[in-house]
């Protein structure tokens, strides 16, 4: 295809301004898809994406569109929107020329279009500025046309107006897409390089990986190599998405398609490397972009304990799938064998738990979320702690907890009550700025450990919904942090230990002796409940002992009955785990350390 009459660009937006729905009506429109097969969310393939609504994987299509009788080639990806997921939409940005910026029209901006944009920016695409959903009784497309053009610099006349649902002005903009989006631009005649801006494990095919080529062409048939490896590929099969996967006789400067090489994992074809041809190699690879990196730990345990194995494989299955998972088995004194796994954020958790257990037919436990600590003892040694029960015993002279920069957006009413929020949570204020009249975005710098779990959740209700959240990575900082371990009859249990802010200890070691007084049933013996510091206490709780004689209840008598009453007595017993002479069900460890 002549690179002239090629156009790749992206949908960017805050989660459900309806990404999504616009790229079906683009695909209807363009008669890529037929009417009969038509429905709602088509790029979302997997289950849980489409039940909860949402975009996990980034997808790409190519759609015909005829401008003034010339007939062109548009390559259209779709990308999630969620914070945790940000990494599939920079891989997506690397491969377009343009982005198409969407706002819903009654929301107006918000921390993920902000998020979004810059990095839309930062890949220096050209940005076209839309109004969605102006169907809606509630839009004021007046209002926010001007804010979006404040926010780029533009004027506000010049912001298209569209309704994903009805299609009204869809047609308009794919014209726009033409028109103002660059050609891509690149070498034909040089080595190849195309950039893999995605890697999907498919059951059927293997790995089916993503590319748009920059220089050069990738014919069927030729060896490739991955420029940062060096590995050797056979090239079975490549072809384009349309959006069913249709085999083609190569892709030329410009193109996206997919390149199926037989590899088993995804990790073999990684996102940001450079395809090169085997036989005529490029010297230098194009600029990959950073590895997603693992934000959020949590243990991952069977419910039942055989199936371990199951487990294993699943995760194994999941992990050719997914090259932001990462985990490494681990065992629980409480939970018996089980794996650490790392995740992207509390979303990611959800999701891969929920694919687990459904995809695999799994019961699973998932262990109160973790940030990772970098500890620094007396003697210069470094640890990195994903799990309270790693935390070194010896002296330590530093430890380090994982920071980000978080944008807050919200109407200006509600910028009390989130500057009160942010400082409970340890956070330093960096700025504000009014992107209108009415709507503020306050820039704060908190600890991971302090938005991840609950905070968002928190600035929804304090904001009456309308207020929104992004964050990002940012260094490291020092900080007062301390081991709270809890122990049963002087008995330490290792899988209730916590890593939390000296503030906040004692809120934990209260909150956790309380929870499990509740959870453990009375013993023949009175079993005192502590949290500590070191050697220090700082919270007890007591439970009281009982004389629990399950015959005493059948005087003599009837002998089958007695025996019921053991066996029954021996089933429960199965589902006891021994914590020194504490007998604690299984139920109670559950309770106290799932994180919902
Ligand atoms: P995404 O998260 O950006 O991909 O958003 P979706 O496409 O999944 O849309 C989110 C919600 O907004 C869905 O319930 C859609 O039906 C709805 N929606 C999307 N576009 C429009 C529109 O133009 N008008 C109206 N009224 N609703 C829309
Ligand atoms: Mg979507």
């Amino acid at each position: 295809t002549d690179p002239a009459i090629i156009r790749n660009f992206c949908i960017i937006a805050h989660i459900d301004h309806g990404k999504s729905t616009l790229a079906d009506r683009m695909l209807q429109l363009t008669g890529v898809v037929q009417q009969r097969d038509m429905k709602a969310q088509y790029l979302d393939r997997m289950d849980i994406e489409r039940e909860r609504g949402i975009t996990i994987k980034s997808q790409a299509v190519r759609i015909p569109w005829e401008v003034d009788g010339q007939a062109y080639c548009l390559n259209m990806i779709d990308t999630p929107g969620h914070v945790d997921f940000t990494y599939e939409v920079s891989r997506s940005l690397a491969a377009c020329e343009g982005a198409i910026l969407l706002v819903d029209a009654a929301q107006g901006i918000e921390a993920q279009t902000l998020a979004n944009l810059y990095l839309a920016m930062e890949n220096n695409l050209t940005i076209i500025p839309v109004l969605n959903k102006i169907d809606l009784p509630a839009a004021q497309p007046e209002k926010y046309a001007a804010e979006l053009a404040n926010l780029i610099g533009g004027k506000p006349e010049d912001v298209l107006m569209v309704s994903g649902k009805t299609g009204v002005g869809v047609e308009a903009l794919l014209d726009q897409i033409v028109h103002e989006l660059p050609a891509p631009q690149g070498d034909p005649d040089a080595p190849a390089r195309a950039m893999i801006f995605d890697s999907v494990y498919d059951t059927y095919r293997g790995v089916v990986t993503y590319v748009r080529v920059v220089d050069g062409q990738l014919t069927p048939r030729e060896k490739i190599q991955m420029m940062s490896t060096r590995a050797a590929h056979e090239l079975l099969e490549i072809g384009v998405s349309s959006p069913e996967p249709t085999p083609s006789k190569g892709l030329g400067v410009g193109e996206v398609g997919y390149l199926i090489t037989g590899v088993k994992d995804v990790r073999q074809s990684k996102v940001g490397d450079t395809v090169t041809g085997l036989h005529k190699p490029a010297k230098e690879s194009l600029g990959g972009y950073e590895d997603a990196k693992p934000m959020v730990f949590s243990g991952l345990y069977p419910l039942d304990g055989t199936d371990y194995p199951v487990l294993r494989d699943a995760l194994e299955k999941l992990m050719l799938n997914d090259a932001a998972l990462v985990y490494e088995p681990e065992t629980s004194a409480a939970l018996g064998f089980g794996f650490r796994v790392g995740f992207l954020g509390l979303l990611h958790l959800e999701i891969t738990r929920e694919r687990l257990e459904r995809e695999y037919n799994l019961d699973l436990i998932s262990t109160a979320p973790n940030v990772e600590y970098e500890v620094t003892l007396e003697d210069k040694k470094i640890v990195h702690v994903t799990n309270p029960s790693e935390y070194p015993t010896g002296k330590i002279a530093e430890v380090r907890e994982p920071m980000v920069s978080a944008t807050i957006l919200a109407p200006n009413d509600f910028v009390g009550a989130i500057m009160e929020l942010c400082q409970s949570r340890r956070g330093i204020l960096g700025g504000m700025d009014y992107l209108s009249e009415d709507r503020v975005e306050i820039r704060y710098r908190l600890p991971l450990a302090e938005i991840v779990f609950d905070f968002f959740d928190i600035l929804k209700s304090k904001t009456r919904g309308y207020g929104s959240l992004d964050w990002k990575a940012d260094g490291d900082q020092v900080a007062d942090l301390v081991k709270v371990d809890i122990m049963l009859q002087g008995e330490q249990v290792d899988a209730f230990s916590a890593i939390t802010h000296r503030d906040k200890a004692y809120s934990y070691g209260v909150m956790m002796t309380g929870k499990l007084r509740e959870l453990i049933p009375r013993q023949q013996f009175e079993v005192p409940i502590q949290a500590a510091i070191g050697a220090r206490i700082i919270a007890r709780e007591n439970i009281r002992a009982i004389r629990k004689d399950v015959l005493a209840k059948c005087y003599g008598g009837d002998i089958t009955r007695k025996r019921k009453l053991l066996e029954k007595q021996k089933e429960g017993k199965k589902r006891m785990k021994m914590v020194g002479r504490v007998e604690v069900p299984q139920e109670a460890f559950i309770a106290a350390l799932s994180s919902e």
